[in-house]
């Protein structure tokens, strides 16, 4: 099977269930199928179709996705084609034709062709030995994309009794898997659900002031690469477009309201990287299945986290790092609400709402994003700290004594009764002479004028510090309240010292500017780019069909200067090598000898250049590792907790960093029964470890482990 999946696919491991998977399938049972986006799902089928004998039907309900996968397909040395009605008469009869002769391993197939007259006959005339179905969620009202053709499906139990099936989907919750399961008549289905953490992901809110800005600067960041940005109205995606223009970008608009026509032209633009910025509204993104979107920006407020997780769900299915940035305000609540209101049905009425609540949770989450989004769906999430949200990031930032301003703030809450949000707390601690705090006669408080010093802004950005760092609680609800916290009231009655992060006010731009840092050439991988697009444009295919970015990268950062080097590189099977090698490989050749160098000097100079950027709290870290202090002592003197100094240690690992950190290393015994849970999970991620090793194990040994392993 390994040799199969480098030979036609080019990849040399499986993904996370792959090869489990695969094995049930071959072993002919049922299977149902539940990973997240870019989880690696067609491959499930793909692959036992090529080593079963006959042939395997695929039932797909995306039109226009069905030429993009049999081209990829094809690209490969796979026979494969497709059935919809996209096609002409004449080119159905073609494939049928090509089905029967058995030269091909894949049909697929739109669901409505079991409908038609006579089809039935067709496919009994054929040797079918396995049937998929992808997008599985489709035959169920619960899911967002119910299709009743869908519930022909059972049709081909029937027909195909001893034939067995696998069912995939993306869609995770419990009465979807259940409508699968009784809709297609799968009695015992062995079933795959994986985590629906993705990895790749950055996810990050901001503030929605001067969200423009944050967005140009963003979009530079992303240059030439592809990017969604979604808005709340069809106006609003129009009147972006034309900003957008001002500044020298390119993007163009897609929502309902636009013709037919126009949205499929978008949409090819978009996929053949012609124009890399799309803003749409929530209509767009159904029929994409763009491997390398890099950055998918939330302008507005998203109705629901269901939402939200399925439209950052686009960014980055090629596993490579992405990033989710969403502007909030909760001013863009009302917009929501309005519509909210509209709904006649109460019970709906009332679950919009919670579901709109539950969104604005995660943007005022005061604790990792990753971790709220998977505990909403209802997975077991244990890890506190992901490293990749801009919440797990906040804290390494210099902490400082804010204990005066916190206290005046946390009184101010109390003084007031615990009944009012935040602008109203500080126009009272700025002595603010608004109608409101004279009619509740707050400016007879004590407090009242206490913060008269501070700027507005300084009060306001404490007041979301202190949320954070869990020393206020929020009530939300038609007007959000503050509250002070159990810690806040200890905080106050035993005048403990409090510490917040530093207030620079334009931090939030801080990451945005961020240059990027590559591992790779970055002009060769442009070069290469333009190559990859002069050959798709010649067959007709999108880019990402000749090869995907990680290969790009890959070629980037080894440079093979012939087609056995080649053949190593991530995405070059049997067949791109053929077609593709050389052409490749001479480009390679020609800028290596144009630059006058030696092969793994570029290397070398990537490195240094990390090793010179290392920030300066990490490199406090370090001196403080230098010094051989143990990792408690460390955090307490820097102010982080524990799992942060790791990360540090991980950081610094990872840049090559000179760095003794033998002290640190876990006891002999211990870091044997760790690589154990790690042979035994076989992955590298923590939770199963954790879970495998129980109370004993904290995260960070198991994280140092991880290290020395
Ligand atoms: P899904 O249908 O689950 O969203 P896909 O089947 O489209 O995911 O796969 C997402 C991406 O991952 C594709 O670009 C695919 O080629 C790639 N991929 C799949 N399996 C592997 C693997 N074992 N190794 C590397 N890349 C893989
Ligand atoms: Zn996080």
């Amino acid at each position: 099977m390994r040799e199969r999946l480098k030979t036609y696919f080019g990849y040399d491991t499986f993904r996370p269930y792959q090869q489990e998977i695969i094995d049930t399938v071959l072993k002919g049972e049922d299977v149902l199928v539940l990973l997240p986006t870019g989880g690696g799902k067609s491959l499930c089928y793909q692959l036992p179709a090529l080593i079963r004998e006959g042939i395997t039907l695929v039932i797909s309900p995306l039109i226009a996705l069905m030429k993009d996968q049999v081209d990829a397909l094809n690209a490969n040395g796979i026979p494969a084609s497709y059935l919809n009605s996209s096609l002409s008469a004449q080119e159905i009869q073609t494939v049928q034709q090509q089905a029967l002769s058995g030269k091909l391993k894949l049909l697929y197939l739109a669901p409505e062709r079991l409908g038609i007259l006579g089809f039935d006959s067709f496919l009994l005339q054929l040797n079918v030995r396995l049937i998929a179905i992808d997008e599985a969620h489709c035959v169920s009202e619960w899911g967002h994309d119910f299709r009743p053709d869908y519930r022909r499906l059972v049709q081909l139990r029937t027909l195909f009794p001893t034939v067995n099936m696998i069912a995939l989907t993306a869609t995770a919750t419990t009465r979807v898997r259940q409508d699968i399961v009784r809709y297609l008549q799968m009695p015992q289905p062995r079933v795959f659900l994986s985590s629906f953490n993705r990895p790749n992901l950055f996810y990050s809110v901001q503030p929605k002031q001067q969200a423009f800005q944050q967005l140009v600067t963003l979009l530079s960041r992303h240059k030439n690469e592809s990017v969604i940005i979604y808005c709340f109205s069809r106006q609003d995606t129009e009147d972006l477009v034309s900003d957008l223009y001002t500044q020298g970008f390119r993007a163009l608009a897609y929502h309902a309201g636009l013709e037919k026509q126009q949205r499929t032209r978008a949409q090819e633009a978009f996929i053949r990287d012609e124009v890399h910025i799309i803003v749409a509204t929530i209509a767009f993104g159904m029929g994409i299945d763009k491997p390398d979107v890099r950055l998918i920006v939330h302008m507005d407020l998203p109705k629901t986290i269901e939402g939200y997780y399925q439209e950052t769900g686009r960014a980055g299915r090629d596993g490579l790092s992405s990033e989710c940035v969403l502007f909030y305000t909760y001013a863009d609540k009302r917009k929501q609400d309005y519509f909210i209101a509209q709904i006649q049905d109460e019970l709906e009425q009332a679950q919009a709402q919670k579901k709109l609540s539950d969104m604005i949770g995660y943007c005022e989450s005061t604790g990792c994003r990753r971790q709220y989004v998977l505990r909403y769906f209802g997975e077991e999430w244990k890890e506190s700290f992901c490293g990749t949200c801009d919440v797990c990031q906040a804290p390494s930032v210099e902490l400082q004594d804010a204990t005066v301003l916190s206290q005046k703030i946390l009184s101010g809450v109390l003084r007031t009764g615990e009944r009012f949000g935040a602008g109203y707390v500080c126009d009272v601690l700025r002595g603010s002479a608004r109608d409101r705090v004279v009619e509740n006669k707050h400016d007879r408080l004590s407090v009242y004028g206490i913060a008269k010093d501070v700027s507005r802004q300084e009060v306001m950005l404490s007041i979301d510090l202190l949320l954070r760092y869990g020393y206020l609680e929020k009530q939300l609800g038609e007007y959000p309240t503050l509250r002070v916290s159990g810690e806040g009231k200890k905080a106050l009655t035993h005048r403990e010292p409090i510490l917040l992060p530093k207030i620079e006010t334009g931090s939030v731009l801080k990451r945005a500017k961020k240059e990027k840092e590559t591992d790779y050439d970055f002009e060769l991988f442009t070069k290469l780019r333009q190559l990859r697009k002069q050959i798709a444009d010649q067959q007709g295919v999108p880019p990402f069909v000749v090869f995907g970015d990680r290969s790009l990268q890959e070629m980037s950062r080894a440079y093979p200067q012939d087609t056995t080097a080649f053949s190593t590189i991530f995405g070059v099977g049997d067949t791109k090598l053929k077609q593709y090698g050389e052409l490749f490989v001479s480009h390679i050749v020609e800028y290596v000898q144009e630059k006058g160098m030696s092969v793994t000097a570029p290397k070398k100079e990537v490195i240094l250049l990390k090793k010179e950027r290392i920030g300066s709290t990490i490199q406090k870290t370090k001196e403080l590792i230098e010094k051989k202090y143990t990792l408690e002592q460390i955090a307490n003197a820097r102010g982080f907790v524990c799992s942060t100094i790791v990360q540090h240690i991980e950081q610094l690992v990872q840049m090559g960093a000179e760095l003794d950190i033998e002290y640190l290393k876990p006891a002999p015994e211990r870091i044997e029964k760790i690589k154990e849970a790690f042979v035994h999970t076989n992955s590298s991620a923590l939770s199963p470890v954790k879970e495998f090793l129980g109370e004993e194990y904290s995260y960070d040994e198991i994280r140092l482990g991880r290290l020395f392993l």
